[in-house]
């Protein structure tokens, strides 16, 4: 039923050198109280989204630090997997309302993975809405439970969110990217601010020589040497992938030149991707400089590594966001940001660093427009980006945080 995802070995003597050693010295201290103790990750995908992206690094530097930790993703229908993109929209604030099924389909999944959940950990740290439902339905036993929510809940359809919040008091605490994100009336006595963050030596971020990025996206049709603009985005019309090609078209009548690259991913659990891939494939048929591409057809971690090192700039033009890690992603590599001034995002991009930040598609295309017409602009712009990565957003910073927690819980 619960699936465990295996995950690599990893140390954290590698990040000496890139990561402030003040950030390692407090993960390590935070670590030692923490020695022995078995932690379980519990969430829907293990591939497709920040999450599994989070997971992946977070596991096995755990375990490098002493602690016992597994990752679990839950196995779960379609009508469950369309009900909890439905409860996913209605806490973003969807006004489309959960219905019956979605509810039933919901339960019933939640509870026959409740009764999979196997006893024997001292935390359980459950990611997002989809397995939220599981600490009630089985029960705390001797562990800690803390509800990691990755979205922006601020202003929660009501029906949705009176739905999902008689199922959260049984935490022990929930986490937060930022406190504005926290939701009316939440049931749960401890709540944290804690921002995610992105591993600098996933394959992902690794260091990769132009030459081989131009290899990686020549291999995949980008016409090079070119021009290029590209968003790295689950197809989710909360990304809003249209506006980008919209705001792209408007820039494109002064450099006719310029592609643009929509990578996305299939998340397992969002069932939406592939009929917003649909509508962006025709937006953009006959159209040549525009390129769609996703996980399927073999765009993974070192694509986009390419992707977010060759472009000028990256677009990231969400309406609604909860942090956006391909934001983090790109700053890492120095190239500046024009994004959506949504959720987490203005955190990792104040006034001034890493890039532009836009509220519509005119702003959009006018931010894309001032940086590709002054290279040395998005030069310190994509510097200072690095820069405020390093010090807040590489993942030993997020261990750090979340250990405190669980070292007090
Ligand atoms: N991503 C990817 N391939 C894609 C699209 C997205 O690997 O085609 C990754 C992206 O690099 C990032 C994650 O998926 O690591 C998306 O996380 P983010 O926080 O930006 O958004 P979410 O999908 O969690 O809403």
């Amino acid at each position: 039923m619960l699936q465990r995802v295996s995950v690599g070995r990893w140390s954290l003597d590698a990040y000496r050198g890139i990561v402030p050693g003040e950030i390692l010295e407090e993960l390590h201290e935070q670590a030692r109280a923490l020695r022995g103790a078995r932690v379980l990750h519990l969430n829907a995908t293990a591939y497709g989204g920040g999450v599994s992206e989070l997971l992946r690094s977070v596991v096995p530097l755990l375990n490098n630090v002493g602690l016992r930790c597994d990752w679990k993703v839950i196995s779960a229908s379609q009508e469950f997997f369309g009900a909890t993109k439905a409860l996913h929209n209605g806490l973003q604030g969807s006004p489309l309302q959960l219905s019956d099924a979605d509810k039933a389909a919901y339960l019933q999944c939640s509870r026959e993975n409740a009764g999979a959940l196997e006893d024997g950990y001292d935390f359980v740290i459950v990611h997002d809405p989809q397995p939220a439902a599981m600490a009630q339905l089985h029960g705390k036993g001797s562990a800690r439970w803390v509800w990691r929510c990755h979205i922006d809940t601020s202003e929660p359809n009501p029906d949705t969110w009176a739905f999902l919040r008689g199922y959260l008091a049984a935490f022990d605490a929930a986490v937060f990217t930022m406190k504005q994100f926290v939701p009316p009336d939440l049931p749960v006595g401890r709540v944290e601010e804690i921002a995610p963050a992105i591993d600098p030596l996933s394959p992902k971020n690794l260091p990769l020589s132009l030459d081989t990025c131009r290899q990686i996206l020549d291999w995949i049709g980008i016409e090079l040497p070119g021009r290029l603009v590209t968003q790295v985005s689950r197809f989710d019309a909360w990304k809003d992938p249209e506006g980008v090609i919209t705001a792209y078209r408007l820039v494109r009548s002064e450099v006719p030149e310029l592609q643009l690259a929509l990578v996305g991913s299939m998340a397992l659990d969002d069932p939406e991707g592939w009929d917003v891939y649909r509508q962006l494939s025709e937006h953009a048929t006959g159209d040549p400089l525009i390129h769609l591409y996703t996980n399927l057809t073999g765009v993974s971690n070192m694509e986009v590594n390419a992707f977010q090192r060759l472009s000028e700039i990256i677009v990231q033009k969400s309406i609604r966001e909860g942090f956006g890690l391909v934001v983090s992603e790109s700053l890492w590599k120095g190239t500046p940001v024009v994004a959506g001034r949504a959720g987490g995002i203005p955190l990792q991009m104040p006034a001034g660093v890493g890039g532009l930040l836009v509220d519509s598609v005119e702003q959009c295309a006018e931010a894309m427009l001032k940086l590709l017409s002054d290279p040395q602009y998005s030069r310190e712009l994509g510097s200072s980006g690095r820069a405020r990565v390093r010090e807040r957003f590489l993942l030993p910073r997020l261990l750090a945080d979340e250990l405190r927690l669980l070292a007090d819980l």
